[in-house]
């Protein structure tokens, strides 16, 4: 076998020089192919001349498993085994036998490279080197491991290549895929990161059934005061809790793994990780969050704080509340109309007033004007235009007034208005009406006007009565000189001053005498009601054993019991101080006493006695006498008042005597009571304090 030495030219080899051993074996398809090739036009030239180094590294390459190419000769005869040919896609079969620049024109200059290289004795050696390739026809960017290295010929120089071939593409690809996928991650988590530490709510992670704190955003560590949270159960960093049922819930999540969703949640706080706890209202979530076994390992915090929006929106309910008890109590009707005069709101003050409830008001789509005001007392309708609602709209303005309106049983009533136009920026909304009715004070103004004449009436009274007085005064004063002085010239006469009287002239005497003393007595009375009632009329009060004074009155009237045949009893005289007028009490008890004695018949007892009482003196009168009527007492008291029985004919009297007894009691601060019975007696009760 001739070698041919000059790797320039492998295909030169004398077609003596056959190598009997130049047999391609083997049954894949490169090796039927290269068997099958005809290479008598191939710079090879034919297959049994091939020297023996060539047919050796082919039969080499055509076992191995790994793609494999040679580059036979300086012009790069292409010889490959069935795994370069796969590797060769379209290109194959055209590559075998073909010079590779000319195989692979799109990589002609790095195989230049690699021819120049490695027939010059070099190897080259490439990882993951980047080609791009037509083997099929289209571009097509490929990796591979490529390892070039000599095939020594007979000569022992190199006469052509053997590269073998990784493609890598596919893991290059899987790589880049990874690392695309691995980029998008950590872009995702980046976003996600920024998510949640931009994220205008508050969010934190808690690890473990202890709620350990993995994460805290800025929001979230802004409201505890930058306290460190990170690394230190929630019982721990955020002790305030406690007690707020917080830590409970949580628990609650993390064991039940339900979540949790917390509204307008009350929480105390320490804002500023110092101990100055504060209250906040909070909207959350607690997600409970699984680990790689599916079980809760965690919870997700969630919120938002809501503090001011609560705290705003409670403000505004406060004020609503307000304005509802100040509406609802208000006893002024208040009243709302929109730009249709139709009611938007009443209070029950309101609905008092008109008899409507709003309810009802809604209900009859009726304007108000038509509701309240749509007659008049005297049957009239009061045009809208003439209402005051009205007007307070069509001008814009103020009414304030009165007026009458009707309730839905038709029934009037008066009542003072004020309707003030309200607008909300420059836009009419309606009109406010405040209403009160004024029934009350018109029947209020009407007594009162009744009361002024009662009282101007009673003033002229007043001046008559005094005038009545005064007359009283003046005309006993004028009778009691005359009469007494009758009384004088009487007794001259019954004394026979001038001349002894014949008896009948005596008996015509004493009838004079008689009636004299009772006009004196009228007199007297009268005086003393002159004197009682006249304004000046002033106590002189002293202390005095009051049992001396009713014991002077029995005594003067001594006489006169004696000529009746009575008897004064007095009992029970314990002495008893009093401060009073002496004479004006006297007066009143000779009274009593003369009045028992007048009004009972001849020989009857007259009993007078005292009791004490806590802090008053009672001293009794008590007669057998012709008693007084029940309806009579009452009136026995009142001036000029005389009351008929059986006796009153014959004694006399002017109704005074009682009249004087009670004003002169009543002055020192007393009382006097009767209690009687017809033809049973009397008991006159006269209590003075001690
Ligand atoms: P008069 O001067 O008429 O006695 P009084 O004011 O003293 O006036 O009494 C008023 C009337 O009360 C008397 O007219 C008499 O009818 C009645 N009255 C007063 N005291 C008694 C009495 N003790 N018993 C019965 N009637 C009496």
């Amino acid at each position: 076998m001739k070698q041919v030495r000059n790797n320039q030219n492998t295909s030169a080899l004398a077609d003596t020089d056959v190598n009997p051993n130049s047999v391609i074996i083997g049954n894949g398809e490169m090796a039927d192919l290269i068997r099958s090739f005809d290479w008598t036009h191939n710079p090879l030239g034919p297959i049994d001349a091939w020297p023996q180094s060539l047919v050796t590294t082919v039969n080499t390459i055509l076992q191995s498993p790994v793609p494999i190419v040679m580059l036979w000769g300086s012009d790069g005869i292409m010889l490959y085994n069935d795994a370069y040919s796969v590797f060769a896609g379209l290109r194959h079969p055209r590559l075998l036998g073909s010079k590779v620049v000319e195989g692979w024109p799109e990589v002609a200059d790095f195989n230049r490279n690699v021819m120049a290289t490695v027939l010059t004795g070099g190897t080259l050696s490439y990882a993951d080197q980047q080609l791009t390739l037509y083997r099929n026809d289209v571009p097509e960017e490929v990796w591979m491991d490529l390892n070039y290295s000599p095939i020594m010929d007979e000569s022992g120089r190199p006469g052509g290549v053997l590269a073998i071939v990784v493609e890598t593409t596919q893991r290059i690809q899987a790589e880049k895929r990874q690392k695309k996928a691995e980029d998008a991650l950590r872009a995702e988590r980046a976003r996600l990161h920024s998510l949640f530490t931009d994220a205008p709510a508050l969010i934190a992670l808690l690890h473990g059934p202890d709620h350990v704190f993995t994460l805290a955003n800025p929001i979230y560590m802004q409201l505890v005061g930058q306290r460190v949270l990170i690394g230190k159960p929630i019982r721990e960093a955020m002790p305030e809790l406690e007690g707020q049922g917080i830590y409970e819930i949580l628990d609650n999540v993390y064991r039940t793994g339900e979540p949790y969703f917390g509204s307008e949640v009350p929480v105390k706080i320490d804002r500023d990780g110092k101990g100055d706890i504060q209250d906040g209202y909070f909207n959350f979530v607690y997600k409970p969050s699984c680990g790689e076994s599916g079980e809760v390992d965690g919870i997700l915090v969630h919120g938002v704080e809501v503090t001011d929006q609560v705290n705003a929106r409670k403000r505004v309910e406060e004020i609503a509340a307000l304005n509802k008890i100040i509406t609802d109590n208000a006893t002024t009707g208040l009243l709302i109309v929109d730009n249709n005069f139709h009611c938007t709101f009443m209070n029950p003050a309101a609905e008092q007033i008109t008899g409507y409830t709003f309810k009802q008001v809604k209900k009859l789509r009726k304007s108000l004007h038509q509701l309240i005001h749509n007659t008049r007392p005297d049957g009239s309708y009061p045009p809208e235009s003439e209402c005051p609602i009205y007007k307070t709209l069509s001008k814009k303005t103020t009414m304030v007034g009165e007026d009458i309106f009707v309730r839905p049983d038709g029934s009037f009533y008066p009542v003072a208005f004020v309707a003030n136009h309200i607008r909300q920026g420059n836009t009419s909304i309606g009109t406010v009406i405040e209403i009160r009715d004024l029934t009350e004070e018109k029947k209020a103004q009407e007594e009162q006007q009744r009361l002024i004449s009662i009282t101007n009436q009673r003033n002229e009274l007043l001046v008559l009565n005094k005038a009545k007085d005064d007359f009283i005064a003046m005309a006993s004063h004028q009778l009691r000189t005359p009469a007494t002085a009758v009384k004088q010239y009487i007794s001259l006469l019954q004394s026979n001053f001038s001349a002894p009287l014949l008896p009948e002239q005596m008996q015509y005497l004493q009838i004079a005498f008689d009636s004299n003393e009772r006009q004196l007595k009228i007199i007297n009375d009268l005086l003393i009601t002159a004197r009682i009632d006249a304004s000046r009329y002033v106590l002189s009060k002293n202390k005095v054993d009051i049992v001396d004074i009713i014991k002077e009155a029995a005594s003067d009237l001594q006489p006169a019991l004696e000529l009746k045949s009575q008897k004064i009893l007095l009992s029970d005289m314990k002495r008893t101080e009093v401060l009073i007028d002496k004479n004006e009490i006297k007066l009143a008890f000779v009274n009593l006493i003369e009045n028992a004695s007048k009004y009972s018949h001849p020989g009857s007892e007259i009993k007078v006695y005292l009791g004490n009482e806590k802090d008053k003196v009672a001293i009794t009168v008590e007669d057998q006498g012709v008693g007084i009527s029940k309806a009579d007492t009452l009136k026995i008291f009142d001036k000029f008042t005389r009351v008929d029985n059986e006796l009153s004919d014959t004694v006399t009297g002017s109704g005074l005597g009682l009249y004087w007894v009670k004003r002169i009691v009543q002055l020192h601060g007393g009382t006097v009571r009767v209690s009687s019975e017809i033809n049973k007696g009397s008991k006159f009760i006269v209590r003075l304090p001690i």
